[in-house]
């Protein structure tokens, strides 16, 4: 008897056009993150290049890499940092501005916490242009610490996010395109 042929990452994302603005086709993970297997199966897939490696920190970029991030922490029995939009952070923080398609973001993380020295994983649902992953490194090495991977559910390479942090000397990992 044959198989039904296994579902792969991507099979659970949805993607939706016209969202936020007209031209743009969201990929939305929600519908990965609501399957037990699908989300399960994602986490795994996103941990599996690092398996032996330190790793201290797990940082999570606003707001996606908070869900994908917090489950890779623990699986990997880390701690969490967020990396957050300008504002929302209750203690003292450090800013890295970053440009988007119209106009400029700011995200933040607090002084404290990462340590000099420290290893980071950075998770993230996507990436695009790689700006708001570029903005997140600048951030963990200006506390000192080191990123040691940067890790996406989906890359979109023609927008040269991968180009761009590998530039950087970065290590990509995605899942899919
Ligand atoms: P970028 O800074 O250009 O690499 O954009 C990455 C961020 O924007 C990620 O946090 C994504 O969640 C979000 N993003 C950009 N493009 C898309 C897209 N087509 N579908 C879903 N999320 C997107």
């Amino acid at each position: 008897v044959q198989k039904p042929a296994q579902k792969t990452v991507k099979d659970y994302i949805r993607t939706i056009p016209d969202f936020p603005h007209d031209g743009i086709l969201f990929r939305d993970v929600t519908t990965l993150f609501a399957d037990p297997r699908g989300f399960r199966m994602c986490v795994d897939q996103l941990l599996a290049p690092y398996a032996g490696m330190r790793i201290d920190k797990v940082v999570g970029l606003e707001a996606r890499g908070f869900i994908l991030g917090g489950a890779v922490a623990h699986q990997l029995s880390t701690g969490f940092v967020p990396v957050r939009k300008k504002g929302k952070l209750p203690g003292q923080t450090i800013s890295q501005a970053y440009t988007l398609e119209y106009g400029e973001a700011v995200v933040e993380v607090h002084d404290d916490a990462l340590q000099p020295g420290e290893a980071v994983l950075i998770v993230d649902d996507l990436l695009a242009t790689g700006g708001t992953a570029e903005a997140g490194i600048r951030l963990i090495e200006r506390l000192g610490a080191r990123v040691v991977g940067c890790a996406f559910v989906v890359d979109l390479p023609d927008l040269g996010g991968r180009k761009k942090l590998e530039a950087m000397g970065m290590d990509v990992h995605a899942l899919c395109a």
